[in-house]
């Protein structure tokens, strides 16, 4: 044997064992067989292979047992890493440790068992879920008119805050026994879409209350007496919450809040002497607060007194307070970018509330910053997704419909191939987002917390619906921009920096949070390695550090070998679900799921804490493991609705961009890794090949815009659960009708283009053709009618609004 040939089958066992994660006696059976062989290969002298085996024997003794590689090694490590270690802040913990670790999990430790994805249950909606939206939110959608709410009302009518109050749509998700809807994620999820894509004041006034506010928070820290008194209350619509928690000093950082709680006695309703705290705020860009008549509070609160115990800072606290209380002052209104749902400031001088007004009691003040961080992981994944999604569905089947009546050159814009580029974004965005609105609420239906999912698809949704609406606006050209009842996206494209900014801004959310709250969570061994440091217990600290170090450096050499040979091999070894059309996807996918977890490593070792401030390289990750969920959703969405053929051009559109994403977002992070080495041998890991993936092509890009252009079961699975109001009395039904009336119209067309002696009729908009084929009796009537169908309906559709000189804004003489 030459030496050369040994030390290939040598990398290639080690390659092996790293690669399968093999234990430590793994190792030493390699290793033993390794020596043999070079010793009886003749490639080792005796005093080469007596000391070859002396080293190994020693290496695999302290390796191998437990408490020799303690005290030689991993002791000594510890007292490294506990000098090093980023300290981690009360509200950071409590942010780190809310919520749950699901799907992401997997992703994030490089190795994704697919089966597991595909196995979670198929979200469905309950027959009761299915008959409130086909009902009360039909009818709700129906009542709503967007355009009088956001232009003459500002608010809604009282009718539409009737009918939301008197319908439960404020008590979702309070259970049946409160006098809720018992409504689960999905159904909740669904009924916020539909309202989105109908009329946003609506559509938020449902949500606040649904989301992170008085409900949720009761319905998990409550007092018995609480819930009882207030969750029949809410559900009935008799009280209307908002929550509190930004003020003008603190807002990204809402931990930093000024607004104070100072435990003392005081007089309340009659009583004196009642333990309590007087509290003082100053809160704005509160949603409804300017009609709550409940409003939810967090502040800090302070025992000087000591009236409760030793401690004086208790912390952040949460509190009910009937806005009727002395001393709250609920103030004006803000004005949203012309959004009609309620928005104001509030503040409060000197209030004295009970102590049993703090949600949960006595027991819970001081945890109200764990409390709300437990709590947004439902809320987070839930309604800014679904409006995003409702904006998306809404853009897709509008665009799409626009663009095939709307023409110019004498063809309808949407077989234009810019246009068809931007229909493929909007097809395959809207894919993507809906996909993951559904994995999460199917998620959260499962009893998970899934904090960091909720952050990715804040995050995702709210920028997908962005430049969806973005290309949408694009593609309806001045019918998009001049506003008006007869214009169904411009209101949508105003509100669009409202979700950007609320429940986490996103440049936060996407440079802190998502890796920031991911590496840690979602990590196999970062959080135990981190706890064990911390433990008071030092000796259960070391013990549980010792087995948390071996299996990471177990897990980061497998990533290593997994890095390369997935890199060479596009995936090709792993085990891909079955599906020949998909295959390639899964094994893609795993290929980044390892550079992700390699990446991770490099990036947590080589800067350690600083990793929290380098917030582009940690957004870059972000991307990455976003970018994983994502496709996930969108593999389990396909595999779940029975791989339909018909949607395959949407699936890849989405992936191929996806996947495009993930490579820029890891080549950013390796572009930008301190130092040279290092970052040029993790390249020689990740890209081997060089960074071989494309965008999506323009064949699959017209693919997809051909679905949005033409009536069909794929676009109407794309747009699924939004308001599509029938007949031709509202726009966007009209849209729907010309839609239609033009596709036949073109067949009819075809038919005198095919006839020579007919072919000279078939030139100009439907107007011309109807007028003379109706003059040379070229056609049938009915198809006449046809024609003179789509001319109408065409010059309708693309019709925009005109207003007097002043808008109706001056007083007229009668006032
Ligand atoms: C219409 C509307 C409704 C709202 N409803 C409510 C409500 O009902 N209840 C409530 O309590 N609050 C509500 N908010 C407040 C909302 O949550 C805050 O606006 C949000 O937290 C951001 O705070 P800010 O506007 O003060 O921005 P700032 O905190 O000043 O942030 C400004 C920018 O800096 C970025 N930034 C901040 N820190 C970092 C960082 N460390 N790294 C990177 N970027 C960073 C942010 O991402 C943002 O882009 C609402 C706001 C609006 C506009």
């Amino acid at each position: 044997m030459s030496w050369i040939l040994a030390l290939l089958i040598l990398a290639a066992g080690a390659t092996a064992l790293a690669y399968l994660r093999s234990p430590g006696w793994g190792w030493v059976a390699g290793g033993i067989a390794a020596g043999l062989a070079l010793q009886f290969g003749g490639l080792l002298g005796p005093v080469a292979a007596t000391l070859g085996w002396l080293v190994f024997i020693a290496l695999a003794v302290v390796l191998n047992v437990t408490v020799l590689r303690r005290k030689l090694l991993s002791n000594p490590i510890l007292a490294i890493y506990r000098r090093i270690a980023p300290s981690i802040s009360q509200t950071e913990r409590e942010a780190l440790e809310a919520g749950t670790v699901w799907w992401e999990g997997e992703l994030f430790a490089g190795n994704p068992d697919w089966n597991r994805l595909l196995a979670f249950p198929a979200p469905a909606l309950s027959a009761e879920e299915q008959a409130f939206l086909a009902g009360p939110v039909e009818e709700l959608c129906a009542l709503v008119d967007d355009w009088r709410i956001t232009h003459e009302l500002h608010d809604l009518p009282p009718e539409a805050w009737s009918y939301i109050r008197e319908n439960g749509f404020l008590g979702m998700i309070i259970p049946k026994h409160y006098g809720g809807l018992g409504f689960s994620a999905l159904g909740h999820s669904e009924v916020v879409m539909k309202l989105s894509s109908r009329c946003n004041a609506a559509a938020v006034t449902v949500m606040v209350p649904n989301s992170l506010g008085p409900a949720e928070l009761l319905l998990h820290y409550g007092t018995d007496e609480q819930k009882d008194h207030y969750l029949p209350r809410l559900a009935r619509g008799e009280e209307i919450p908002c929550f509190a928690l930004t003020g003008p000093e603190a807002g990204s950082d809402a931990g930093a809040m000024p607004d104070l709680g100072i435990v003392c006695r005081g007089s309340f309703e009659g009583r004196d002497d009642v333990l309590g705290m007087r509290v003082n705020w100053d809160k704005r860009y509160i949603t409804l607060g300017p009609v709550a008549t409940l409003l939810g509070l967090a502040f800090q609160v302070r025992d000087p007194e000591h009236l409760l115990g030793d401690k004086e800072d208790l912390g952040i606290t949460l509190a009910l307070i009937p806005t009727d209380t002395p001393g709250v002052s609920i103030g004006r209104r803000h004005f949203p970018l012309n959004a009609a749902f309620q928005n104001g400031p509030n503040w409060g001088k000197d209030v004295f509330i009970p102590i049993e007004q703090v949600i949960g009691g006595r027991e819970r003040i001081g945890q109200g910053w764990r409390m709300l961080m437990e709590s947004l992981a439902a809320g987070r994944s839930i309604s800014l997704p679904a409006q995003s999604v409702a904006a998306a569905k809404l853009s897709a089947r509008t665009t799409g419909a626009y663009a095939r009546v709307r023409t110019q050159f004498n063809v309808a814009i949407g077989r234009f191939e810019g246009v068809e580029e931007a229909l493929a974004r909007i097809g395959g965005s809207t894919y993507l987002m809906d996909a993951a609105r559904v994995m999460t609420a199917g998620a959260v239906d499962l009893g998970e917390k899934p904090s960091v999912p909720s952050a990715i698809v804040k995050y995702h949704l709210t920028e997908g619906m962005r430049t969806v609406i973005n290309d949408a606006m694009d593609v309806h050209g001045g019918k998009g921009i001049c506003l008006g009842p007869n214009n169904y996206l411009g209101r949508a494209y105003q509100l669009v920096p409202i979700a950007i900014t609320v429940e986490g801004a996103n440049i936060l959310t996407r440079c802190l949070i998502i890796f920031g709250q991911g590496a840690i969570r979602c990590h196999p061994y970062v959080l135990t390695e981190i706890n064990a440091a911390n433990d008071a217990d030092r000796e259960r600290g070391a013990r549980a550090f010792d087995l948390a170090l071996w299996g990471h450096v177990r897990f980061f050499a497998a990533n290593v070998t997994r890095a390369l040979v997935l890199g060479i091999t596009g995936g090709l070894p792993v085990k891909a679900p079955a599906g020949r059309e998909t295959k390639r996807y899964y094994e893609q996918l795993t290929r980044f799921s390892t550079a992700l977890a390699l990446l991770s490593d490099a990036a947590m070792l080589v800067l350690g804490g600083e990793l929290k401030r380098r917030e582009k390289l940690s957004a870059r990750l972000g991307d990455v493991l976003s970018e994983l969920y994502l496709c996930s959703a969108a593999l389990k969405r396909f595999e779940d609705q029975g791989r339909l053929a018909e949607d395959l051009p949407l699936l890849e559109f989405a992936l191929y961009g996806a996947f495009f994403k993930i490579q820029v977002a890891l080549n950013g992070v390796l572009a930008n890794f301190p130092g040279k080495v290092i970052p040029r041998l993790l390249r020689l890991l990740v890209f081997p090949k060089g960074l071989t993936l494309t965008a999506p092509s323009d064949h699959m890009g017209h693919e997809v815009a051909r679905i949005l252009i033409a009536p069909g079961a794929a676009r109407d699975r794309l747009t699924t659960g939004i308001y599509v109001p029938a007949g031709e009395e509202d726009v966007v039904g009209k849209l729907e009708v010309a839609l239609t009336t033009v596709v036949a119209a073109e067949a009819i067309r075809d038919q005198l283009r095919a006839d020579p002696q007919k072919r000279a009729l078939a030139s100009g908009g439907w107007a011309t053709i109807a007028a003379a084929a109706r003059v040379h009796a070229a056609l049938p009537e009915r198809e006449l009618e046809t024609l003179e169908l789509a001319a109408r309906l065409t010059r309708e559709v693309i019709a925009v609004d005109d207003f007097p000189q002043d808008f109706g804004m001056r007083p007229t003489a009668e006032g």
